[in-house]
């Protein structure tokens, strides 16, 4: 099931690129999606149809990157069964019975490794 939809993703995007973040519930770190270039980018419409085929055009590529911007952030973030939170590799931990986000390990007296760990 997937636990990200659109409405988690802050659109971050310029005239010229299509970018989305996201940030973690527990650390607040901020996850930004690969930037997608628009095709026109850096073109100038010639004409006012072609400036508004160029708009159209801008808003389905939008679209199209963040439906990816989506599964690249159900990569990036766990959902914690018991608070319901979006964590990061970092604060969310693989335990023997539940994977939790590190506030509800440590709340409910669990023990376990973080998905990803700090060098
Ligand atoms: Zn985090
Ligand atoms: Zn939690």
């Amino acid at each position: 099931m997937r636990h990200i939809t659109k409405e988690f993703l802050t659109d971050r995007s310029t005239p010229d690129s299509f970018r989305f973040s996201m940030s973690c519930s527990e650390c607040g770190k901020e996850w930004n999606s690969n930037p997608v270039t628009f095709s026109k980018a850096g073109v100038e419409p010639a004409t006012e149809g072609k400036r508004i085929i160029f708009e159209t055009l801008y808003q389905r590529e939008k679209e199209a990157a963040l439906e990816r911007a989506v599964e690249e952030a159900s990569n990036a973030f766990n959902q914690c069964p018991i608070c319901k939170r979006l964590v990061c590799d970092y604060c969310f931990l693989i335990c023997d019975d539940l994977d939790l986000c590190i506030s509800c390990a440590t709340r409910l007296q669990e023990k376990g490794e973080p998905v990803m760990q700090y060098a």
